[in-house]
């Protein structure tokens, strides 16, 4: 028995020790009244909105499976409506994962064409859409509506927004966070598009911003990640043409302005690094 006990006892210390990583805690999930018919719905840090209308509810990026299943049953038992529809933002698992929990209750998914071939492509754990678009689609439903466009690649090449007209609200994800830095190094990013897709938002008729992540805006602080990119953009863009290495461009780079903005000490010098690999890359095609 003592032979026995010795590894058994060693076992069970080292499930106690890893015992505290295994008690994670719920996840934070709440829906929030964005304006008039428009909520919007966290999960721990992800967010989305759906608007709820007289014939039933558009939702928008479901999460994950668990976070739309907890959606679903909140959505029916406070404004006794079905989703009719679950628009995606773009393919990012993070965001698109578990629309087939609205899907098997009838409800169409939408989302930009190459996204819809991501998701397949890449076996996305989500509903495969229904619908498919290029540029813009209009879904109109108890007499709302809402726009989605697609302004171009940025965070994404099939990245889309959403207009809610009469909630004055536009709901973008992952590509102009609120007065927030941009996400590490600019994984899968397209960066002279990017600028221009923001300049494009800049262009629309809204008041309200919603992101994916983090505090809700309004539309100066599309122009102020706009403003901040394209000095990032500017300023690496110099360096890299001088023949500058990494390490002298993080050195001289001056972002101070945005010292205030959340994730600066973590992510502004990520931002540096990614932006200074994507320029060399596009800079490879003139040498
Ligand atoms: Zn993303």
């Amino acid at each position: 028995m003592k032979m026995l006990l010795r590894p058994f006892l060693a076992a069970l210390a080292l499930l106690v020790a890893a015992l505290p990583a295994l008690a994670q805690n719920p996840p934070k999930r709440a829906i929030i009244q964005i304006q008039g018919d428009l909520w919007r719905f966290q999960n721990n840090f992800h967010y989305s909105v759906f608007l709820v209308t007289a014939d039933g509810v558009i939702a928008t990026d479901p999460i994950n499976a668990d976070a739309a299943r907890w959606l679903k049953a909140k959505i029916k038992a406070q404004f006794k409506q079905p989703v009719r529809y679950v628009i995606l933002s773009h393919d990012h698992a993070d965001h698109s994962s578990g629309a087939e929990v609205f899907a098997e209750d009838g409800a169409v998914v939408v989302a930009h064409n190459r996204a819809k071939r991501i998701i397949v492509g890449e076996k996305r754990p989500t509903a495969v859409p229904d619908v498919t678009f290029d540029s813009r689609m209009n879904i109109s439903l108890g007499g709302q509506q809402v726009r989605l466009r697609y302004v171009g690649k940025n965070h994404s090449d099939n990245m889309i927004v959403m207009h809610f007209p009469k909630q004055r609200a536009l709901f973008a994800v992952d590509f102009i966070p609120v007065k927030t830095v941009a996400f590490r190094d600019f994984p899968d990013a397209y960066i002279p598009e990017w600028i221009q897709s923001l300049r494009k938002v800049e262009r629309m008729d809204f008041d309200i911003l919603v992101p994916g992540h983090g505090r809700v805006g309004d539309k100066n602080d599309v122009t102020a990640f706009r403003e901040y990119m394209d000095d990032l953009y500017q300023q690496v863009l110099q360096q890299a043409r001088l023949g500058k290495s990494l390490e002298t461009t993080k050195s001289v780079i001056d972002l101070t302005k945005y010292a205030n903005w959340g994730q600066f000490e973590r992510w502004a010098p990520l931002n540096i690094e990614g932006m200074y690999q994507r320029i060399q890359l596009n800079r490879r095609g003139n040498q």
